[in-house]
């Protein structure tokens, strides 16, 4: 059956939406012997299997090939409501204009200003136009050209600066102007070794890896705006979910494959997934998922496997901040690379006001309540502890006391904690209890207040949390409980409230000032000398 029917005379054979209905315009083919009664054959016929029985539902594939995947698809309306509904609130991008943005590098291309500075092609322009997005972000405006010309790029940028559209919108413009190529005979060939019942392995042209399956889904969602008329078909692999199901979407065709990375290596070791024509490759916060340990699967999924190496693949990675393991896996990834600071990296933005209260662990709960009970009813509040136990005890009280909350943590099941964000994102629960695992990447609007009721220990942590307010020019508030426990976090907390411009209650001044002084003269006794 395969290859039958394939075309390669350029005729009409090669529309997807509606190859018969080409084929029957054209007045050559109107007396096909398949067509004898004047090209008016009911579409019908040839969807019946006129063409050779049960073939034809293939046949519609193979008569892919040579289709111009640059030109837009047929609008759908309801899809086109449910992609685009959710519109962007209140941003004020104006505030993000004096950010500094460094990018260095070789033969650097030249920033954009606007959308239209750069030749992204129709499907793209018409998704933006969609999105409402109305001028690029600073990440934006630097990371689309040097995508766009094919450079590796390693980016380091605020959280809720729009990292995901800067790798999105350049990746898929570059898949819609080059189509398919070499991947689509292989998977056609796939096909074949695999027998008949389209159990096929699917060769994704792009792979996005993130940590998280709220971070991967999250993308993912994204992915399908921009890919919106487009012949890309984007796919999304967790951990925690059915894989039987996953397996069965992924079969449906996968072009570009967003994928946290244990689940990415059972795919690939289950062989449905081959990474051999996989050019374009992002690792979205970078940092966090070293943090979770994923370097090993990232590594096999990268260097031990069949993924183009770097030079022939197009590598971009980003990451809020950039500690040496970071430096390492890009210099181990990335050819001649650009690296763009947006702002310093690591800092926090300053559009959230930062709040440090000392508070000891018994009075958390009330000061807590007294918060919560100043913050405007419809605002979104998302609170941080540090344990699943602490997440689940803080939930139970809060309910207790008459609040909507709901929680998510490392022990609820996925299902929950889709459900959690999903009460919480439309304000039925406006208060979100929450482990570190939702403090990176997730994108959820409008949360005007983030809680540290426990502080972390290490202040890229905090970075992230409190990124979680003041997304994209919002305004956000951001306040933390700190008492005796949080010793170890003061000096780099001062620092980042220095940097923000933010208030710095004297205590911590004092606070940071002792720490400085034990750790100079420890050696001479450790003595509570200067004061107490
Ligand atoms: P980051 O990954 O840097 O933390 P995201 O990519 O999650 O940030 O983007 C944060 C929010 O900003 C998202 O809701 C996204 O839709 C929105 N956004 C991104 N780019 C633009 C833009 N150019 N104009 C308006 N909104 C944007
Ligand atoms: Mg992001």
């Amino acid at each position: 059956m395969f290859g039958v029917y394939d075309n390669k005379d350029g005729g009409g054979w090669n529309t997807t939406k509606d190859a018969y209905t080409s084929f029957v315009a054209r007045p050559d083919r109107g007396k096909s012997a398949f067509f004898n009664n004047g090209g008016t054959a009911p579409r019908g016929s040839y969807q019946r299997g006129g063409f050779g029985g049960s073939g034809n539902s293939r046949w519609v594939e193979e008569s892919r090939d040579d289709e111009d995947w640059s030109k837009p698809t047929q609008a759908n309306e309801r899809l086109e409501q449910e992609l685009f509904a959710g519109g962007n609130t209140g941003i004020n991008f104006d505030n993000y204009d004096d950010i500094p943005v460094e990018a260095t590098g070789q033969n650097c291309p030249h920033h954009i200003d606007s959308f239209q500075d750069v030749e992204m092609g129709e499907i793209i322009m018409s998704n933006i136009a969609l999105t409402r997005y109305t001028r690029p972000t600073p990440v934006q405006k630097y990371a689309i050209p040097i995508i766009k010309n094919k450079r590796d790029l390693m980016a380091c940028a605020q959280t809720g600066s729009g990292k995901t559209a800067a790798f999105l919108l350049p990746v898929l413009s570059q898949i819609y102007t080059e189509g398919p190529g070499e991947a689509l005979a292989a998977q056609k060939s796939g096909g074949q070794d695999n027998g008949k019942y389209g159990r096929r392995k699917q060769y994704p042209l792009a792979l996005v890896l993130a940590p998280t399956r709220e971070l991967a889904l999250q993308i993912y969602e994204e992915a399908r705006k921009f890919a919106y008329r487009s012949r890309v078909r984007p796919c999304v692999v967790y951990g925690g979910a059915d894989i039987g199901q996953q397996i069965r979407d992924l079969e449906r065709g996968c072009h570009l494959l967003v994928a946290t990375p244990g689940r990415l290596v059972d795919m690939m070791e289950r062989g449905k997934i081959g990474l051999d024509y996989c050019n374009y490759l992002v690792l979205d916060e970078a940092d966090r998922m070293l943090d979770m340990g994923f370097e090993p699967q990232i590594r096999r999924i990268v260097e031990q496997d069949t993924m183009p190496p770097k030079g022939i693949r197009q590598t971009m990675m980003f990451s809020a901040t950039f500690p040496k393991e970071i430096q390492i896996l890009a210099r181990d990834f990335l050819e001649e690379y650009i690296f763009l600071a947006v702002g310093r990296v690591g800092s926090t933005s300053e559009n959230i006001t930062q709040k440090v209260v000392w508070v000891e662990d018994g009075d958390k709960r009330s000061f807590l309540l007294d918060l919560l009970n100043a913050t405007g009813k419809n605002s979104l509040t998302l609170v941080f502890v540090e344990t699943k136990k602490g997440a689940d005890a803080l939930e139970d009280f809060l309910y207790r006391e008459g609040y909507a909350c709901t929680s998510i943590h490392g022990d609820r099941s996925q299902r929950d904690r889709e459900e959690a964000l999903h009460q919480f994102r439309s304000g039925r629960c406006p208060i979100l209890v929450a482990t570190a695992v939702a403090a990176r990447g997730l994108d959820i609007s409008n949360v005007k207040h983030v809680i540290n009721f426990d502080l972390p220990s290490d202040i890229e942590e905090y970075v992230h949390r409190i990124g979680r307010t003041g997304r994209v020019g919002n305004l956000g508030l951001a306040t933390s409980f700190f008492n005796d426990k949080n010793g170890n976090i003061t000096k780099d907390l001062l620092d980042i409230l220095v940097e923000a411009k933010q208030e710095v209650p004297s205590w911590l001044e004092s606070l940071a000032y002792e720490h400085q002084h034990k750790r100079n003269y420890s050696h001479q006794g450790g003595v509570d000398w200067w004061g107490n």
